[in-house]
């Protein structure tokens, strides 16, 4: 961390304000040297940090200066106030602990990704602007596709996050299923209707509020008792809105929810979806990748009839955030809902894709490079046997749960999510809820581990989130560790 502290001898030696020609080669250089050698010793001292941030709102605010500076300043006095103020207010996501939400984790050849795409920062708008970017985001998405198991046929493309690739998929969905309100706007079509169970993520309602179909826009459909959708409800609602007026457009089924990692039947719900002519979204944001190991692919049965389906490398497979892949069957469906070329842009190469056809920004990052490097280090084999070994520390914990006496556990646990609670008998429902918060605010503090809850059927959960890179069976043992000495007060005080 030396780079970081002052006085460490160096004087600053570039001119106050720099101005045309931006940072001299040689400092960039130099200062390349320190930041990376620097991030190496981060990477490797993770656990020095507290996972969560333990700074007050405002903290961070308060730490910095009001105003830009006026005269330029030596990189030292910035790198000063990003090891006093910034650091201290970040979050650990890379923390081996980390199990809060779902992990991400930054993998060393995907922080060179980042670092070579920042340097080149091209904008892959279209095929010219730079041809590689384009090429290898394609060729890329391929080799990601077949590692998943999903036949050719699928077209992929990056975005942001799974939540705009979601609304570009209903944007494409609307514009085949309404294809009346293209020009006059939707006041005069018959009102739309995307189908998802109360378990989907909220980006869905998102995207259908921004896509203008309403809050009403989004059918709610009843779930089985593990949390997916149940098909026959989804063909009932179906038959009910057709019969009140209502244009069916889409249903999203997720495989892999956000609060207890619930399957829908994709297969099922794709036999509904033919017979009703919907578009089938499939969100698989954050299990998409565990499709790469064979045995787990009977969660995935039925996602190659997707019409689209969006995965996150950003989430669990090791690229630094944001990397979020959306395949669709028809790129014509996308370009059916953005393509629009004026005519500055117009640029006469036949047959190359265009990026900015595909959705709605028109710059494009080169985040392909960062994913092609992660999974040209790892290979397939590496990156299943991390993903592996997530799966199998999601059953080492699983079983101490099982085993110790009032604590239960949310089932089925399909991937490396762990849902459990404290649970010992005689506690009333109000008290076991305040409880389990309780335990989770004590580990959160103890600055161990991070750890995140759910509500199921209106009560708590604590979630375990397993899918870092840096993750390993230490960190789970202690983990669990934290929560049964959070849990031993409210134990004590029931017995009383
Ligand atoms: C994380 C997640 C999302 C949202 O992802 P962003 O990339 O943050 O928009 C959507 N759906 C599921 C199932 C998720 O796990």
């Amino acid at each position: 961390m030396g780079v970081m502290e002052p006085g460490d001898g160096r004087p600053a030696r570039q001119p106050a304000s720099p101005g045309p020609g931006g940072m001299p080669p040689g400092e960039f250089r130099e200062w390349g040297h320190q930041l990376v050698d620097w991030v190496a010793g981060y990477l490797e001292n993770l656990e020095r940090h507290p996972v969560l941030a333990e700074v007050e709102p405002g903290w961070v605010r308060g730490g910095l200066a009001a105003e830009a500076p006026v005269r330029g300043e030596p990189m030292e006095s910035l790198l000063e106030d990003f090891r006093s103020v910034v650091l201290p207010g970040i979050t650990h996501w890379n923390h081996p602990a980390f199990f809060a939400y779902f992990a991400v984790s930054g993998s060393g050849p995907g922080i060179l990704g980042e670092l070579l795409a920042a340097a080149l920062n091209v904008n892959a708008m279209v095929w010219k602007a730079s041809p590689a970017a384009t090429e290898l985001e394609q060729v890329t998405l391929d080799w990601l596709r077949g590692f998943l198991g999903l036949p050719p046929g699928f077209t992929g493309t990056i975005n942001d996050t799974a939540s705009i690739s979601t609304f570009h998929a209903l944007a494409a969905a609307r514009e085949r299923r309404l294809p009346e309100a293209r020009v006059p706007g939707l006041s005069g079509a018959r009102p739309g209707r995307v189908y998802a169970t109360p378990e989907t993520h909220s980006s869905i309602l998102k995207a259908v509020r921004a896509l203008g179909l309403g809050r009403d826009g989004l059918r709610v459909v009843a779930t089985g008792p593990e949390r997916g959708m149940d098909p026959a409800a989804l063909a009932r609602t179906i038959d009910q809105d057709v019969a009140s007026g209502f244009r069916p457009l889409a249903v999203v089924a997720t495989i892999g929810t956000t609060s207890v990692t619930a399957v829908d039947p994709v297969g099922e719900i794709a036999d509904v979806a033919a017979a009703h002519e919907l578009w089938l979204h499939v969100d698989a944001a954050y299990a998409g990748p565990a499709a790469a190991l064979p045995r787990m692919r009977r969660h995935f049965r039925g996602w190659e009839r997707a019409d689209s389906i969006v995965i996150n490398p950003h989430k669990w497979l090791f690229t630094p955030i944001d990397c979020s892949v959306l395949y669709v069957r028809d790129p014509g469906a996308l370009h059916a809902a953005f393509s629009l070329t004026p005519a500055y842009l117009e640029t006469g190469e036949e047959g190359v894709r265009h990026n900015m056809d595909l959705g709605l920004a028109l710059g494009h990052r080169f985040r392909a490079l960062k994913l092609w490097m992660v999974m040209r280090y790892f290979g397939q084999e590496g990156l299943r046997a991390i993903l592996d070994h997530h799966l199998g520390l999601a059953r080492l914990l699983a079983g101490m749960v099982d085993a110790a006496p009032g604590w239960e556990r949310w089932r089925p646990a399909p991937f490396s999510l762990v849902v459990l609670r404290h649970s010992p008998p005689g506690v009333a429902v109000s008290q076991r809820d305040a409880a389990n918060l309780e335990i989770m605010h004590r580990v959160n503090a103890g600055g161990t581990a991070f750890l995140s809850h759910t509500e199921i059927d209106g009560e708590v959960w604590l979630r375990v989130a397993i899918g870092n890179i840096h993750t390993m069976e230490r960190h789970v043992h202690s983990t669990w560790a934290a929560l049964l000495e959070a849990a031993e007060p409210d134990a004590t005080a029931t017995s009383n």
